[in-house]
């Protein structure tokens, strides 16, 4: 079997690994409904590349796609809409308001990572890099047909309605499709355990505390599965785009621990230093955490350009208090 090929999670529901950028991989669900829908789309190539050759070889054809649902507008889960509209041209495009302007603007895009740099110089030419690969891997503007309102409903059909749930965090507009009958939860990125890369934390741009807050809602919903947006790890360093089961809900809870430890590390040593930069207070913190976590340090600079954003999440709140 190919790598790239569909793997059936549960009855219905496809996981295709799209892959982009220097070995990374994210994941598309499809749905294979009345109304079919595919969850996140990967990046410009995967819908031609990978999407539709792996549903293909499981019997199963792209272009029925009726429904684009984007848990949020990053460039490599929404990168695939516009070659998706083109193949599937009948599909509606859902996705949260506050992502708006992912779908529209290049320099959304790249908006962390400047505003990262401005306060760490040191990772100028790094997230130069980063940012680089954007351009390349996004068709836009691309559309987006459904705007969600809150606990949104889409019918796909044959009894099949899943349930928008806002879950913000990692993006403003991060939004989970829930399926009520399966207890099944696709979740973007809004959980994360120590995120998809070995040595680092989760990615959180938008609001720690509402990353925490949206784990607690995952939890309160009791989910049997989740099927997520990348490989991430857990605190053993498994890592698994889908979870079932008593692994599903001990990965929430280890994810809402990580990131509790981390929030009180970083205002430990901002506490402790309160007049510091941004940087000195990274440092502190992630001195600290390294007791714990297998963090992977950039010797020159003693920081991790990913973790960073957590941290900077937490004391941008912190000096907001
Ligand atoms: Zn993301």
């Amino acid at each position: 079997m190919s790598e790239n090929a569909a793997v059936q999670e549960l009855d219905g529901v496809w996981r295709i690994t799209c892959p982009f950028a220097a070995g990374s991989q994210v994941m598309a669900y499809f749905i294979a409904a009345p109304q079919p829908a595919i969850i996140d789309t990967g990046v410009s190539a995967s819908p031609r590349a990978v999407i539709g050759p792996a549903l293909a070889a499981a019997g199963l054809d792209l272009a029925d796609t009726r429904f684009i649902l984007n848990t949020h507008g990053h460039w490599d889960h929404m990168g695939g809409n516009e070659a998706l509209r083109g193949i599937a041209s009948g599909a509606q495009v859902v996705a949260h308001p506050a992502e708006e302007r992912f779908f529209h603007d290049i320099a959304t895009h790249t908006r962390s990572y400047r505003d990262l740099v401005a306060e760490l110089p040191a990772f100028a030419a790094l997230a130069t890099a980063y940012t680089g690969q954007f351009a390349d891997n996004i068709g836009l503007p691309t559309q987006v047909d459904v705007w969600l309102t809150a606990e949104q409903e889409i019918d796909l059909g044959g009894g099949i309605v899943l349930q928008a749930i806002h879950l913000p965090g990692h993006a403003h507009g991060l939004v989970g499709y829930w399926w009520p009958e399966r207890r099944l939860l696709f979740t973007g990125d809004g959980v994360q355990g120590l995120g998809s890369q070995v040595g680092s934390f989760p990615l959180v741009f938008a609001s720690a505390a509402d990353y925490r807050a949206s784990i607690a809602r995952i939890i309160e919903l009791e989910p049997a599965a989740l099927c997520m947006g990348h490989n991430f790890l857990d605190r053993e360093g498994r890592q698994a785009a889908v979870r079932r089961g008593p692994a599903a809900t001990r990965f929430l809870r280890e994810s809402l621990e990580i990131t509790e430890h981390v929030a009180e590390v970083v205002g430990a040593a901002a506490t402790a230093a309160p007049d510091y930069p941004f940087e000195e207070i990274a440092r502190a913190a992630l001195a600290v955490l390294c007791e714990t976590y297998p963090l992977q340090l950039d010797p020159a600079t003693g920081l991790h350009l990913r973790a960073l954003f957590l941290l900077q999440a937490i004391w941008r709140e912190l000096r907001s208090q």
